[in-house]
């Protein structure tokens, strides 16, 4: 194999090959989607290899002689710059996407020597090896924060485009998430995948089994009581495991489906379960992990209690786990705005399912209509109605450290976004002090991440408009899309609970 996969890439670095295909479909969707989250094309699919081990566990193990300047942070942080600057010239819109980034080979020592105790994400995320810090261990910073990441182009772009944003960990897409048949992934992307997973001493961007959640496809509901309809869905849940398996990932998450409002909760939940445990027998060892929902209608999946039910009908219970997503649980009628309302919600949780089965975490605000709304959509870290102090209690908890925590917060087409929120998540972390000290320092860093989002949305010229900050009222949109065509759009380009309903 080659030493230099990047190059390999066809036409121009991830990144951008990511950004023009997020290009692409905003001229399709509106706001608030999984930004860069779709596996955008099937076409160079062939055959897979047969699965092989994983790296478990490697990745914590080494504790490197310190390396040199972040060079590879600098660079990307250009690369960005170089974008939103030339997206910001209505003119240069088409622009040669090859001058845009520069080409970083991911295997090069500028790229592998990004930090200086090689946890990954580059300095600039305000995280360092010698940074006297309660949440930075020798192996980097303690939570494993990352975003959904393209796999655009290849599946193993998904891991060059996380290390480029400085994830330490990351989401992806097996397949396109919206189909319910794939061509199989193709063999060389399977292998460039696996050695990149491996740590930088072996050749790759060091991205443990353990901290890859991949998202399953939005079409599956393995609680449809028609047996027909939840075989196909089955069909298609077991594909998406097989994939893992190939690519040596651990988890995989999925939302749990729907009663399509023919059968009771419990029916359904337990048709989840049944499927689940139909699956081990026919894989080795990915764990399917199960994603809360917001609760709109007929979904399962919004409380505790449903998942615990659906555990409770899994034999292996080696092999399950939880993914919480915060939007979801705050729409469902988990707080988490005050210390007071996070502890319960998580105590709840640990009562109910048990922290041992928390796997992941999806890490998005909420605008879906305030508190217990049942609505399903992402907003920016801290400008939701779920808050900063929020997002502070999750990167300072301790139960939540070393599992993959996931943004999928709107972009707008910029990765930055990301990054940005990454740097913020790890402020959040230092943010201590007394109450008041605390409460002006979260209400400066919204307003100022406020401002620079909004600055981010006009420079790239795309992209929906930024919402008023809370007490101002809503300007009416003009000359527009009608209302209700704009919001279905919004609504089905981002995860959208109703299409499970199928
Ligand atoms: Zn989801
Ligand atoms: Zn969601």
């Amino acid at each position: 194999m080659s030493e230099s996969p990047l190059s390999e890439v066809p036409g121009s670095p991830p990144v951008v090959a990511a950004a023009k295909t997020a290009g692409k479909r905003a001229k399709k969707v509106t706001a608030y989607k999984d930004e860069s989250s779709e596996l955008s094309s099937e076409e160079d699919v062939k055959p897979a290899s047969k699965k092989a081990k994983t790296n478990s566990g490697k990745a914590q193990t080494k504790a490197k002689a310190p390396a040199k300047k972040p060079k590879v942070a600098k660079d990307s942080e250009e690369a960005v710059d170089e974008v939103t600057e030339e997206s910001a010239k209505p003119a240069a819109k088409k622009a040669a996407p090859k001058k845009r980034v520069p080409k970083v080979d991911p295997f090069s020592e500028e790229a592998l020597g990004s930090h200086p105790c090689r946890c990954g994400p580059p300095a600039s995320l305000g995280h360092n090896a010698s940074k006297e810090s309660k949440y930075h261990t020798s192996q980097g910073p303690t939570h494993r924060i990352g975003a959904h990441t393209s796999a655009s182009g290849g599946i193993e772009n998904a891991l060059v485009n996380a290390s480029q944003l400085g994830g330490r960990a990351l989401a992806l897409f097996l397949k396109n998430q919206r189909k319910w048949e794939s061509s199989p992934l193709d063999e060389d992307g399977v292998k460039k995948f696996r050695k990149l997973m491996l740590e930088r001493d072996m050749g790759g961007l060091d991205y443990s089994a353990d901290y890859i959640l991949p998202h399953g496809s939005y079409l599956i509901n393995l609680g449809n009581p028609d047996a027909s309809k939840r075989e196909t869905s089955y069909k298609c849940f077991l594909d998406d495991l097989k994939r893992c398996e190939q690519l040596g990932i651990h988890l995989y998450n999925w939302h749990p489906g729907s009663t399509v409002g023919a059968c009771t909760k419990e029916e359904a939940l337990k048709n989840v379960a049944a499927s689940i445990n139909r699956a081990h027998k026919e894989t080795e060892f990915v764990i399917p992990v199960i994603e809360n929902m917001a609760g709109a209608g007929n979904i399962l999946g919004a409380t505790w209690e449903d998942l615990a039910t659906i555990i409770e009908h899994v034999e292996n219970k080696d092999r399950v786990g939880v993914c919480i997503d915060t939007c979801h649980m705050f729409a469902a009628g988990y707080d988490i705005r005050t210390r007071e309302t996070y502890e319960e919600s998580i105590s709840s949780f640990d009562r109910i399912v048990g922290l041992k089965y928390l796997k992941g975490m999806h890490i998005n605000d909420s605008q879906g209509g305030g508190f217990n709304c049942k609505k399903d959509r992402h907003d920016n870290i801290g400008l939701g109605e779920i808050g900063m102090a929020a997002f502070r209690f999750v990167v300072q908890d301790p139960r939540l450290a070393n599992i993959p925590l996931i943004l999928e917060t709107p972009t707008f087409e910029e990765t930055e976004v990301w990054r940005r929120e990454m740097e913020i998540l790890y402020e959040l972390q230092e943010v201590d002090g007394t109450e008041e000290e605390v409460e002006a320092k979260l209400k400066e860093m919204t307003e100022s991440w406020r401002e620079e989002l909004k600055a981010m949305r006009e420079k790239s010229g795309k992209g929906p408009k930024p919402k008023p900050a809370k007490n101002e009222s809503a300007p009416k949109a003009k000359g527009k899309k009608a209302p209700a065509a704009k919001r279905r759009r919004g609504k089905k380009a981002s995860e959208s609970e109703e299409e499970e309903e199928e």
